[in-house]
């Protein structure tokens, strides 16, 4: 998430805040300094009532980052480096270097979080009991907190995948039947009905309030959060699934090893009406590497032969029509596969020549690597 405030390390871990966490900040703070304290309190002061509700928000904020930094704390301690924190509108992520490799390592990474959300929340309700006599408006705010964190844990705790109590479900699926794709899919799949609850519930709150046999369903500002919040787990369980699955049935495998060795290569002086008749039109492929000995000059493809007139074919020479070599994107053949296709996605290109220097030893196509993860899948899931 790269559009984030910075705002310094802890432990070593750069904790970082997403913009659209200063809406939630004010959102918690309009909501408490309107709502609860206008309700218990009418004899408060404007700004005593907003001065509160900033540090209610503040120690809001405070407690979500404790709950990550415990994810990140325990997986530092199993040796994964946590390249940083950002708190964002829905909570906070903790961005791991890399997936945990055992189901016991993902049980305690993934439980950590709700577990310390519930032991501030109790601190909290501890306060809240012994502040009632002495001093009854520390008290409600601290009694607020409690039950803001409780829903803190209680909400991480739902077993959709990949909320902490979606990870803690597929570790005890991954440790019954230890295969973690397999996993994925069953809890990224209870994630999608949690979302889909939630989005039902969410929709049924909104239109309650313009129903009066439902009034007392009636949340319309409610309904549309949980709304959004199922969207964007159901979202975040596909996304999280196919990333795993491409990381999973890519692992291991380098550049070299999947590039297509059998190209043809096309000298750069063949003509573009030779290129199009003798090798595109009779189906030897769209996309072919300009080459002089095993040197590559660039790329010749489909495209740039559109990008021409057809008058100008026959007088067009195969290398002034390519992508010269110093614009395309290339990989070597050491690069992982996984991050090849990533590459792939990311600049919308759809080959990537394999180069040793300046030879060529081969090309790797989208629709290869997608045919390739089609294969490994379906090995993989029938183990
Ligand atoms: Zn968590």
């Amino acid at each position: 998430m790269p559009s984030s405030i910075k705002l310094g390390k802890i432990a070593g871990i750069e904790i970082g805040v997403h913009w659209s966490w200063v809406f939630i900040f004010a959102l918690i703070t309009w909501s408490f300094a309107g709502g609860i304290l206008e309700e218990y309190y009418p004899g408060w002061s404007e700004t005593r009532r907003w001065g509160v509700a900033v540090i209610v928000a503040v120690i809001f904020f405070l407690s979500i980052l404790l709950h990550e930094l415990s994810h990140s704390l325990v997986a530092k301690a199993r040796g994964i480096h946590v390249e940083g924190i950002t708190l964002f509108v829905f909570g906070g992520v903790s961005r791991l270097g890399r997936e945990p490799e055992s189901a016991s390592e993902e049980f305690q990474i993934a439980i950590v979080g709700p577990l310390t959300s519930l032991a501030i929340g109790a601190g909290f309700a501890i306060l809240w009991l012994g502040l009632q006599g002495p001093a009854p408006e520390a008290a409600a705010v601290a009694g607020y907190l409690a039950f803001i964190n409780a829903v803190i844990a209680a909400f991480n705790m739902l077993p959709g995948f990949p909320l902490d109590g979606g990870r803690v479900f597929r570790s005890i699926v991954w440790a019954r039947n230890r295969n973690l794709l397999r996993a994925t899919r069953i809890a990224s799949r209870t994630g999608e009905y949690v979302a889909y609850t939630l989005m039902a519930l969410g929709a049924a709150q909104f239109v309650a309030s313009g129903v009066d046999q439902l009034r007392f369903l009636s949340n319309p500002v409610g309904g549309i959060w949980m709304f959004i919040i199922g969207l964007f787990l159901r979202n975040a369980s596909a996304a999280s699934y196919e990333q795993l699955v491409l990381q999973t049935t890519l692992e291991g495998l380098t550049a070299g090893e999947i590039a297509r060795r059998d190209f043809i290569p096309i000298p750069p002086d063949m003509k573009m009406d030779h290129l199009v008749s003798e090798m595109m039109l009779v189906g030897h492929g769209r996309c072919y590497p300009v080459v002089t000995g095993d040197e590559l000059l660039g790329l010749i493809t489909l495209t740039d032969a559109q990008q021409l007139d057809r008058e100008q074919w026959p007088e067009t020479s195969v290398y002034r029509a390519m992508t010269p070599l110093e614009k395309l994107r290339t990989a070597s053949p050491q690069e992982s596969a996984a991050s090849v296709l990533q590459l792939m996605s990311e600049t919308d290109v759809n080959q990537v020549p394999v180069l040793e220097g300046n030879r060529i030893v081969g090309i790797i196509s989208r629709a290869d690597i997608l045919r390739l993860i089609q294969v490994r899948r379906a090995v993989a899931v029938e183990n």
